[in-house]
């Protein structure tokens, strides 16, 4: 009988051993450092001569590893191997499948601070944001494998005399997954595991920032038993192979996470018909974020500006769910503002691997670059009330900033920056508030800060987002608590790591038996 699903707790880096270890774990990363990774196709090792470099964001002179690229040409023999592995992997039992899961969550957590510390030296991620990064791909494993269990008898309909009726879910077939460099391990791991243990067969395009992660965890589902051919992985150009296999006849659904852009394209993409295909393509696409905070009157305005602050600068804001918008009623706008900017004033920024600092660099030159820009039209926008700068000579490191005073239409409140930059907006009420917040074309998540009881409920309504917080920041979602997916130009609402979300890779089957 399995246990009862329970998240992965947090690593308390308050306790030496904990410390230790990781120090000790950044040690074993150190040592494998600028090795070699292959493809995997059916089963098969494959070195190509063009690489992937995979460097430091905080160090850009050391290289993470050198991973092989697929072309076009190796693209189309891992839909070929993954093809032939459908035709028996879709008959594999689910507890068997659930297994394998287990199992890889099982060696993961033994090697939980190597993740972790990979991911601090390939993402940039501080301590806590790798563990946590580290412990939601635990939690997908462990969360996916039960709920297959629980979906495959499929669901009971009526029958009558004489005949008997069945309603069971069956798996789609060849599933390309695209992840994001954010959550390298645990996005990509989890849009991964969600497909197979469903019953589908994967190829794999990880983020070329971040390929590193994703071999090691294609070696640790090789260890768990995957079977060859299940699963392909093809790390290479988003442009190139993205194009290619989203466009494949024999794709049957892709599970897309990333920028509003590039969603929108395969979306588009995926609708048409290539000659061979015979079917309509799935896609579900998990999109970028505007994610505002609104702060009441009537709120604990400590609470409201730690809220702010961490969500807003945690893992040098990117993530799909920071706050990058604080909307705030006029009466407590100053000092909320004021705490924030002391708050922010406080923050250490540095390499990650030092377990002091809060915050990291950000994850590339074209990130640094974009979010510098954003910076600059803000100083035209509002007015800067800390950071602004960025040094780009060793990493990729920009300060926290805070801009006051926007325009709820300005641009830095209505496009994603994706970087450590916090926009404020005055509203004369809450009503007013609640319209500024809703008022992008994102729908991800957002954050009310009130006791005002009528106020959240009016919020709750009209807050316009898939993952609404109370009284606390808008990012941190845990899978199988919180399942997370935004609305409108945010994407298809997945709700990754909820109770329907394995039903979005297999399609329902009735059978009808006459006795
Ligand atoms: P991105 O640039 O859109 O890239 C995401 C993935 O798409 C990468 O693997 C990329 O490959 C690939 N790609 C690029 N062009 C492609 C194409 N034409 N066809 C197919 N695939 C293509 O996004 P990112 O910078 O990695 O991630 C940040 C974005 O993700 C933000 O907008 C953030 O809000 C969003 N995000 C959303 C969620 C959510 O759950 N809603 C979660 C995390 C992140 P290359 O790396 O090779 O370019």
């Amino acid at each position: 009988m399995v246990q009862p699903y329970k998240h992965e707790p947090f690593t308390d880096f308050t306790r030496e051993e904990n410390r230790n270890a990781f120090l000790k774990s950044l040690e074993t990363v150190k040592s494998y450092l600028g090795q070699d990774y292959d493809l995997l196709i059916d089963g098969e090792r494959i070195s190509t001569d063009e690489k992937i470099v995979s460097t430091n964001p905080a160090n850009k002179e050391e290289v993470i590893g050198r991973v092989s690229k697929a072309n076009k040409e190796l693209a189309e023999k891992a839909m070929q191997a993954a093809v032939k592995a459908f035709e028996t992997w879709r008959k594999s039992k689910p507890e068997m499948r659930a297994d394998i899961l287990f199992n890889a969550a099982a060696l993961i957590r033994r090697r939980k601070h190597e993740f972790s510390a990979l991911l601090v030296k390939e993402a940039g991620k501080p301590w806590r944001e790798a563990d946590a990064d580290t412990a939601e791909a635990i939690d997908f494993l462990e969360y996916y494998g039960r709920q297959i269990l629980t979906l495959k008898e499929g669901v009971k309909v009526q029958s009558r005399p004489d005949e008997y009726n069945r309603f069971h879910y069956i798996p789609l077939g060849v599933g390309v997954i695209i992840s994001p460099w954010n959550f390298p391990l645990a996005i990509m791991a989890g849009t991964t595991v969600a497909a197979l243990v469903s019953g589908n067969t994967v190829l794999l395009k990880p983020a070329s920032a971040t390929p590193v992660v994703a071999a090691k965890f294609v070696e640790v589902l090789e260890e768990a038993g995957l079977p060859k051919g299940v699963l392909n992985f093809i790390p290479g150009s988003g442009s190139e192979v993205g194009d290619y296999l989203v466009d494949h006849p024999k794709t049957r659904f892709v599970s897309f996470t990333g920028s509003r852009d590039v969603g929108l394209r395969i979306y588009e993409r995926a609708s048409k018909l290539n000659e061979g295909q015979i079917w309509l393509k799935r896609v579900i696409a998990e999109m970028g974020g505007k994610d505002t905070i609104v702060v009441d009157k009537e709120a604990n305005l400590e609470l409201a500006a730690q809220s702010i602050v961490a969500s807003a600068f945690g893992f040098s804001g990117q993530k799909c769910s920071a706050c990058s918008r604080a909307v705030v009623v006029e009466d407590v706008y100053d000092q909320v503002l004021n705490r924030v900017v002391e708050l922010t004033s406080e923050l250490s920024i540095g390499n990650p691997e030092k377990q002091e600092m809060f915050m990291g660099p950000v994850i590339d030159q074209s990130a640094f670059d974009k979010i510098m820009g954003y910076i600059e039209i803000g100083k035209q926008e509002g007015k800067l009330m800390i950071g602004g700068e960025g040094d780009a000579s060793k990493g990729f490191f920009i300060k926290p900033t805070v801009f006051a005073d926007l325009d709820p239409k300005a641009k830095i409140m209505q496009e994603e920056i994706f970087g450590p930059v916090v926009a404020f907006a005055k509203a004369k009420d809450f009503n007013e508030a609640i319209e500024i917040a809703n008022n992008t074309e994102y729908g991800l998540t957002g954050a009310v800060i009130t006791n005002n009881r009528a106020h959240l409920e009016k919020a709750r309504e009209d807050f316009h987002v898939g993952n609404l917080y109370f009284n606390r920041g808008c990012t941190g979602a845990i899978v199988g608590y919180q399942p997370f997916g935004g609305f409108n130009m945010s994407g298809t609402d997945s709700k990754a790591g909820g109770p329907d979300y394995l039903l979005l890779h297999m399609q329902a089957k009735t059978t009808s038996e006459m006795y």
